[in-house]
């Protein structure tokens, strides 16, 4: 197993393109030897705010989506912990496990930008290097640096794709095809999600 590890969390409801491509160039410019996809269980943040869908079949979109991409993994601990998610808690397990991993948290700029809210942030500063990757629709959020972090800026595409807006499109009836994976557009269909929302 290799030691540079990314965790690239999220409610992925559904995973799409974006995603995917921030992970696979977080992994190319910091040389990571996987990033897992982690499906949050329940993300504190949305919870009581909308539907989320349920985690097996986010969890189902990820592994379908990842497919046989190399490095790039979905990650079921936050499912299988139970209860509200929180990455300091996900970091802890993987140090844990892994005393020799060298753990690297992805976000897109939207989430750094809410960090400050995060529970025990100070354990995940001293767990995980903070990766931010680029994303439209808000600008990079300042404050980051020389605050105890170490961080890494990785610049990848600008895709203005959203979860929020694929399910819109979805209960619409307009297409998901090539904004999610193929793969995870049939597991989509074949469990009639995001259908009537
Ligand atoms: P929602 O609209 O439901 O919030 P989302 O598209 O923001 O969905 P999340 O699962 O909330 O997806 O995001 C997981 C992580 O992926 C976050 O760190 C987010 O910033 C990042 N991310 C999501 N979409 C993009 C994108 N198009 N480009 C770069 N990063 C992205
Ligand atoms: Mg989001």
């Amino acid at each position: 197993m290799g030691r540079r590890i990314g965790i690239f969390g999220g409610t992925f409801d559904p995973i799409h393109v974006g995603h995917l491509v921030a992970a696979v160039n977080a992994k190319h410019a910091l040389a990571l030897d996987r990033v897992v996809l982690m499906v949050a269980n329940v993300p504190w943040q949305k919870a009581g705010v909308r539907a989320v869908t349920g985690a097996e079949d986010r969890y189902a979109l990820v592994e379908a989506a990842v497919g046989d991409v190399p490095g790039l993994e979905a990650g079921r601990h936050e499912i299988d912990r139970g209860g509200e998610s929180y990455t300091a808690e996900t970091l802890q397990e993987l140090a844990d496990d892994q005393p020799d991993a060298e753990l690297f948290v992805v976000v897109g700029w939207d989430v750094a930008g809410e960090l400050a809210t995060w529970e025990r942030i100070e354990d995940v500063k001293r767990l995980a290097t903070l990766v931010i990757v680029n994303r439209p629709g808000t600008g990079r959020p300042s404050g980051l640096d020389g605050v105890g972090w170490r961080v890494e800026e990785v610049t990848v595409p600008n895709l203005e794709i959203s979860s929020t807006d694929l399910r819109t499109r979805a209960a619409d009836g307009r297409p998901l095809d090539y904004l999610v994976p193929e793969a995870a557009v049939r597991v989509i269909r074949a469990r009639g999600l995001y259908a009537d929302e």
